[in-house]
């Protein structure tokens, strides 16, 4: 029997991407399973963006992930959208389906995935988003589809902020609403999941949080953090104080790279393994 030396080819592109961990994560599930499957960190600038996706095509490979600048940019080079994704109108993931380039966003996906996994429901909650970047815009629109009944999204942009509102009362079947973020912002007191959906407390500036009054977070709260560097953020443990639940954002990136690993190998992810590898992999800093 011929021996096959070629391995099967997955990645990330994006610039910068120096510091982007998601390889070791996928790398060590491949090693798991024993795949012959390589996923290369790749800097492509914007003006290079086509070229690369052709080389996607030419290269056979299995997909790509997308990270800043170009999840939205990639858009007109691919050949279908998911529903999520169309509606985001931004694509973290590229599945190769024999030729076909489809466009998937897995990060909202993940994170309902995580909290499934802590048992926390979504359908008839009242969600409170802070932010609304791409990682917001992606949760709130997978909350959004859920089931959720309500959706308040507080930005200090105005703009971004209402936009996403709209988005989500447009497109889903849920109603949202834009709340201006004021200083030490209350959180509305009907809060089921309170999301932080910005960058704020991402490693290195570990001492920030979101400016809110954390006297109004109780125990009937569910907080989350988008940020998974630091794992504990302390936003989360403000929160724990005040006697709410917490997830942190490591269960969404794992789940996120478990479910972009299923896409491309067809087959189950070890998410145990992608788990310990990526919270080492950030306790060593
Ligand atoms: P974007 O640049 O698209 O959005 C950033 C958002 O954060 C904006 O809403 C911005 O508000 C807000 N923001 C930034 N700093 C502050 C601050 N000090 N106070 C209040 N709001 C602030 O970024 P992304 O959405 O792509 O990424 C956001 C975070 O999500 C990052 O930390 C990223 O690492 C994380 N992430 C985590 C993932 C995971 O799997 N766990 C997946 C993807 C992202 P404004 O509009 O007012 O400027």
């Amino acid at each position: 029997m011929s021996k096959n030396y070629r391995a099967e080819l997955v990645g990330v592109i994006g610039d910068p991407v120096d510091g982007n961990p998601t390889g070791v994560m996928e790398e060590a599930g491949f090693a798991a399973l024993g795949l012959n499957f390589r996923y290369l960190t790749i800097k492509v600038l914007p003006q290079d963006l086509e070229d690369a996706i052709r080389g996607v095509r030419a290269f056979h490979m299995r997909g790509i992930n997308l990270t800043m600048p170009h999840k939205v940019q990639v858009i007109p080079y691919l050949d279908e959208l998911t529903e999520a994704a169309g509606i985001i109108g931004a694509v973290n993931t590229v599945i190769n389906q024999d030729g076909k380039l489809i466009g998937e966003n897995t990060d909202g996906k993940g994170f309902m995935i995580a909290l499934k996994n802590e048992g926390i429901p979504v359908k008839g909650t009242h969600i409170t988003m802070l932010g609304a970047g791409g990682a917001a815009k992606a949760i709130a629109v997978e909350c959004a589809l859920a089931g959720a009944s309500e959706i308040k999204i507080i930005n200090r942009d105005k703009t971004r902020g209402v936009a996403l509102a709209e988005l989500i009362t447009s497109r889903t079947g849920c109603t949202a609403e834009y709340i201006p973020w004021t200083e030490k912002k209350t959180v509305p007191a009907d809060t089921n999941i309170l999301i932080n959906g910005t960058s704020a407390g991402l490693f290195p500036d570990i001492d920030m949080c979101p400016d809110l009054d954390y006297a109004t977070i109780h125990e009937g709260m569910t907080v989350c953090d988008v940020v998974f560097n630091p794992v504990d953020p302390l936003f989360l443990q403000k929160s724990r104080a005040n006697g709410a639940r917490t997830v942190n954002g490591i269960g969404m990136l794992v789940n996120q790279g478990a479910m972009n690993f299923r896409l491309w190998t067809g087959r189950e992810a070890p998410v145990d393994v992608m788990y310990k590898t990526l919270e080492a992999e950030f306790s060593e800093e």
